[in-house]
């Protein structure tokens, strides 16, 4: 397998035990633990002058990921713009307020960042296909990146997936089912399909979507000149993005190139917020969501297998997690693009929404926050236009 030379392998968050990457494509051989890979940052002999490389999109930090681009399957993801919103800053009573627009990737969503990675690592692992259960976004990225390496792709959503991502996945070529039901029933017929030959490139599963997503910081931190922002706040639903960019702010200063954490910020809709419930009551894991509702589809996760991962990152960043309702989520989107331009997806829009219930609390008034757009909201056009609709309007 060709490796960048930092690379040392994946060591297992649950019982510590090291791999080579070859002998573990998935969880933990021994104890089916996440994987998470590890670099020999000694050897990085990186300033903040060389931290960018020349490469493209996210490919750009090679240094600190697994795979060198010149093996990469990507369709230029990353180098996404960071949008100030002073408007939202005012409102919120903050110093800065930025959106970091993931909506502008090859399939409208910060899903690509991990599957340009997990796709990567299916081919370099000489997978014929790759296959996982998605409430959506990701099967849409999964196929398409499967279609530009050339591999078969199984994706397994639920009914309620948006149209835009099915119709999608077909175009790509994937291998569709559309499950009865909500994201675990999706994982349920994911789990009873599932062949020895295809490469799971599910959640979690595959060691490395968090690790193409953890590039969302460090792109932001690059465009805030080195300023760590005071926080990040993320729509959460599995926690793949919030736990990789808590990786990469301490990566960042265990490089010694800064000082500080941003603290980061779950949100999540009143609908399912089992993160939510776990962090208010102090513990160190979630417990399933009974009954998920949540217009937004992308969060409408009751079961996220990291949470160990998530709550950890959120106290060790001295962050938090709020829930709100998909009223006030909804009408987030539409002050969002109304007041800034930009278009938000309703499950990011989460985000927005969350920042605005926490701000006058948790909050400085010359605090820089960073909004992740985790989506396009053209993908949510009717969600959001209907609830115009539902206002008269
Ligand atoms: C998948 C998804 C999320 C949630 O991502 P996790 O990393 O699983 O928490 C948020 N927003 C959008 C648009 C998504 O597609
Ligand atoms: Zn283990």
């Amino acid at each position: 397998m060709e490796t960048t030379a930092a690379f040392a392998g994946l060591t297992c968050t649950d019982c510590g035990e090291t791999f080579a990457a070859e002998a573990a494509p998935g969880r933990c051989p021994d104890c089916d633990g996440i994987l998470d890979p590890d670099y020999d940052y000694d050897a990085l002999d990186l300033t903040r002058e060389t931290f960018s490389g020349d490469g493209d999109g996210l490919w750009r930090y090679e240094s600190l990921l697994p795979f060198p681009e010149s093996v990469a399957v990507t369709i230029d993801e990353g180098s996404t713009p960071l949008v100030a919103a002073p408007s939202l800053a005012e409102e919120m009573g903050v110093g800065e307020v930025y959106i970091k627009d993931e909506g502008r990737n090859p399939t409208g969503t910060f899903k690509d960042r991990g599957q340009a990675l997990a796709v990567t690592a299916a081919a370099l692992h000489g997978a014929s296909d790759v296959a996982l259960a998605t409430a959506g976004n990701a099967g849409q990225s999964a196929s398409a990146y499967a279609a530009r390496a050339g591999l078969d792709s199984h994706v397994f959503v639920p009914s309620r997936a948006s149209f835009i991502n099915k119709a999608m996945i077909n175009v790509h070529g994937g291998d569709m089912s559309v499950v009865e039901g909500r994201i675990d029933d999706a994982g349920a017929a994911y789990e009873d399909a599932m062949d020895e030959d295809w490469h799971s490139v599910k959640t979690f599963v595959t060691p490395y979507r968090h690790e193409g997503k953890k590039t969302m910081l460090y792109e932001t931190v690059e465009a805030l000149d080195w300023t760590v922002p005071d926080h990040v706040v993320y729509p959460t639903g599995g926690g793949v993005g919030l736990v990789g960019m808590h990786k990469a702010a301490t990566e960042l200063r265990e490089l010694g190139l800064t000082d500080e954490l941003p603290s980061m910020w779950a949100a999540q809709s009143e609908g399912c917020a089992p993160i939510v419930e776990a962090f208010e009551a102090g513990r160190d894991g979630h417990e399933p969501w009974e009954v998920p509702d949540t217009i937004c589809g992308g969060i409408e996760i009751p079961d996220p297998g990291a949470s160990p991962l998530i709550l950890d990152a959120l106290r060790e960043s001295d962050g938090g997690a709020v829930a709100t309702t998909d009223e006030e989520i909804l009408d987030a989107a539409v002050t969002v693009a109304q007041e800034t331009g930009v278009e938000m997806g309703v499950t990011c829009s989460a985000a927005a929404s969350g920042a605005f219930e926490v701000a006058d609390d948790a909050f400085g008034p010359d605090d820089t926050v960073v909004l992740l757009n985790t989506g396009a909201g053209s993908k949510d056009a009717d969600v959001v236009r209907s609830h115009l609709m539902s206002k008269g309007i």
